[in-house]
């Protein structure tokens, strides 16, 4: 398998007006070519910096972060974004928020744009593509921000809090929609989510990280076997199975939540 993704003892410490603030601390992991990779960790612990970093929008106080074995120096091109909103522009048809990335980096050749008509009819956006995002239900809108996000053909994706504004029944359709779309396009992804179950559904690892500045506390191996006939399993089918709540009280239990008592 090809590693993605290394980060080697990667540490920040931000400088903000009232002095410093360390927000990581010695991150180590790597990312196989494939894998889906769940962050979970207390809020503040440092989370969306990480992300930050790798995407190269903050550079390092220390460490090293090597994409596909290169460096990453500033903002990489292999990184695609998806954030808590969607931020797809209301004035913008689907087809043309979807092929905005493209766009901007003057990528629209005529292979990329029917790569683009390709995604949008394989996941079931096509019949939408010349609507406005208005009209369209917050689980269809995530999956065209996904769709975007796929269409400059990044090596890595990064979700950050990606569902949490969706209310509860949408986030378990739409997280399972996004990774089945994710595994057959055969993606790698940093899953980041302050929701254990739903980083439990959805990843082939979870690293926990501490409270601030975080550091890798631990790293757990999902494992939940195919059924015959097929190759992964998806979210929803995981959260039916004995393992699901073993997983959940070890990631628990790891997380140490404190809760007030009288
Ligand atoms: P998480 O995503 O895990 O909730 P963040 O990565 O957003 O955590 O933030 C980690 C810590 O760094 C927090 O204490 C936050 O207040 C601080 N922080 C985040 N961005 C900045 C910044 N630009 N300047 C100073 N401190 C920051
Ligand atoms: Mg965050």
């Amino acid at each position: 398998m090809r590693e993605i993704l290394k980060l080697q003892d990667v540490s920040l410490t931000y400088q903000a007006e009232n002095g410093e603030v360390q927000a990581l601390d010695q991150i180590s992991f790597t990312a196989q070519e494939g894998e889906m990779i769940g962050i979970v960790g207390p809020s503040g612990c440092g989370k969306s910096t990480l992300l930050s970093i790798i995407a190269g929008l903050e550079p390092a106080t220390y460490g090293s972060i090597l994409l596909g074995g290169e460096p990453v120096i500033g903002v990489s091109e292999k990184i695609g974004y998806m954030l808590q909103k969607d931020n797809l522009l209301n004035w913008r048809t689907i087809r043309s928020n979807v092929l905005l990335g493209l766009e901007i980096r003057r990528m629209l050749t005529e292979e990329n744009i029917a790569y683009v008509e390709n995604l949008l009819q394989t996941y079931g956006l096509a019949e939408f593509a010349d609507k406005y995002p208005s009209q369209l239900s917050g689980g269809m809108r995530q999956r065209a921000a996904l769709i975007r996000t796929l269409a400059t053909r990044p090596e890595l994706l990064l979700l950050d809090e990606a569902f949490s504004a969706l209310d509860y029944q949408t986030r378990l359709t739409v997280s399972d929609d996004v990774l089945g779309i994710l595994r057959k396009e055969k993606k790698t992804a940093l899953i980041v989510t302050h929701d254990i179950p739903e980083s439990i559904s959805m990843s082939d690892r979870i690293i926990v990280l501490t409270d601030r500045p975080g550091r890798v506390k631990s790293i757990h191996n999902m494992e939940f076997p195919p059924r015959p006939g097929q190759t992964y399993m998806l979210p929803l089918e995981r959260r039916n199975t004995p393992a699901f709540g073993q997983y959940f009280n070890l990631i628990w239990k790891e997380l140490d939540v404190h809760v007030e008592t009288q």
